[in-house]
């Protein structure tokens, strides 16, 4: 048995050291049921706070002291600016009013999954370092292939596997990687990239891609945006017209990255046609649903992922619209190998005796970083919680309610939709000038009673309505609806 350490007891025999005083488990506990009392107390009131916040910029910074404190400060001190400095430069992801951008929804079951995340403390670099850390995770993702019903090349069990990222841009970075090792036989690792290595994606793919290009050694100017056609989906096509062009003038195509619902309008790239020009020419075909493959969980939706047995690696985010809490991001590959091979380095002090038997994963080796969170955690607890019936039933909420409002815009004569309405994003466009339709956002915006974006669309600015908070019901959307048609009045 340890004894406690006493609060605020120096450290002894260290007189040089600064007093330090660590929280008492007693305390611990108080402070800890604040906590949950203190979210659960926003998620009942996040609804009626301005979901844009209103800050200026600068004016968080000013509000906090310009020195950290010499001394502890009693927690309750942290509660209080939480509420009054903190709480005011927040922008409401979790109110069921947020309809910007792509949601970030989360759940209590996800919330308390990375807390017990956070009290472990795991570092989960090699899957001897905590052995449960890797081996959930691979549990957890295997249930998602086949809650997605993805192809069954990405189970563990057989080549591939999937491992959790912090992000879908990291997975487009290490698709990419391993992409250009697989093109120049794991040469460019060793010897740099010669500049001749391209990259494809159509010009409604996220700039991650472009991004990844940079960090990858092969440059922007080696990406090459597709055009896409009146659905905004990649035109295969064109892509096939395009390999063939760098081909013919020494270009060495490496990489194709499709998009399973774009940011911009949730289009869906032709996933069969696409892969079967990247078998033909033997590039690394990376597919990033990043929203969007959530909706796999009900076979309805399933369609947006034919052809995806050709791809050679898939991103989702359970932590857009999957309710997990930021940041989870599910990358799967069909050959481990090539991952691994593209990503590992094994200095002396990372070996391990189960490393060198080849019986486990060691999860370093399939991304970026060394360390790595518990993040399996909290999916865990979120597919527990409310179980694959729980979840499809979110998702068939969401894509009602997003298509109910679509259908409300089609009745309202001053308005267009701007795009196919595919799951839960609504393009639309007061019919007028990009200044009114602006305006029309901004208005919205600072009211405070709703959050949407925009995106620009055939050149014409176009404002998104994204369903998918983890609380909004009818009522939201209703009132939201309300609410843009009568600023629509005003401007
Ligand atoms: N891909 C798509 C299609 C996205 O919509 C987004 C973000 O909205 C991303 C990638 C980047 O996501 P992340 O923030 O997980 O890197």
């Amino acid at each position: 048995m340890t004894s406690e350490p006493k609060r605020g007891s120096p450290v002894p025999d260290k007189p040089h050291m600064n007093p330090m005083t660590h929280m008492t488990n007693e305390e611990f506990r108080r402070q800890g049921r604040a906590a949950i009392d203190w979210i659960a107390d926003y998620y009942e009131r996040v609804a009626s706070l301005p979901v844009l916040s209103q800050s200026k910029p600068g004016d968080i910074y000013r509000s906090l002291p310009a020195q950290a404190p010499a001394k502890g400060e009693p927690f309750e001190h942290i509660f209080r600016d939480l509420d009054e400095k903190i709480l005011p430069g927040i922008t409401h992801w979790q109110s069921p009013n947020f309809f910007a951008y792509f949601p970030a929804n989360s759940s209590a079951p996800s919330v308390l999954g990375d807390l017990l995340s956070s009290g472990l403390g795991v570092q989960g670099m090699l899957w001897a370092t905590s052995p449960a850390c890797t081996e959930l995770e691979t549990r957890v993702l295997d249930w998602l292939v086949e809650m997605l019903d993805l192809p069954r090349t990405f189970l563990s069990t057989g080549r591939g596997g999937g491992v959790i990222q912090d992000a879908a841009s990291s997975s487009t970075l290490c698709a990419l990687l391993a992409g250009r090792e697989r093109a120049t036989a794991f040469a460019s690792n060793e010897t740099g990239c010669d500049g001749r290595l391209t990259v494809y994606a159509s010009t409604q793919a996220h700039s991650a891609t472009e991004k990844a290009a940079k960090i990858a050694g092969i440059g922007a100017k080696n990406v090459r945006k597709i055009e896409v056609d009146a659905n905004f989906s990649m035109r295969p096509g064109a892509l096939a017209r395009v390999i063939g062009g760098d081909k013919l003038v020494g270009k060495r195509p490496a990489f194709v990255c499709a998009t399973v619902g774009t940011t911009s309008s949730m289009a869906m790239d032709p996933l069969a046609e696409i892969g079967a020009i990247c078998r033909e020419n033997n590039l690394w075909l990376h597919v990033d649903a990043a929203m969007a493959g959530t909706a796999a969980l009900c076979p309805e939706f399933r369609h947006i992922h034919r052809g995806l047995e050709l791809a050679d690696s898939y991103c989702f985010n359970p932590h857009k619209w999957m309710l997990t809490n930021f940041d989870c991001d599910c990358f799967y590959v069909a050959d481990r190998k090539a991952l691994i091979d593209t990503l590992s380095i094994l200095p002396e002090f990372l070996r391990t005796k189960a490393t060198e038997s080849g019986a486990v994963f060691d999860y370093r080796d399939w991304h970026i970083p060394l360390g790595r969170r518990f993040r399996a955690l909290k999916l865990w607890c979120v597919i527990r919680h409310y179980g694959v019936e729980g979840l499809q039933a979110m998702v068939r909420n969401h894509v009602a309610l997003a298509q109910q409002f679509a259908d409300w815009l089609r009745a309202d004569s001053r308005f267009e939709l701007a795009a196919p309405v595919n799951l839960n994003l609504v393009c639309f466009r007061l019919k007028g000038t990009d200044e009114q339709n602006q305006r029309l956002m901004d208005r919205l915006n600072s009211s405070g009673k709703l959050y949407l974006s925009h995106t620009r669309l055939e050149g014409k600015l176009t404002l998104r309505f994204c369903v998918g908070q983890t609380y909004t019901a009818e009522q939201h959307v209703a009132a939201a609806w309300k609410e843009i048609q009568e600023t629509a009045k005003s401007l």
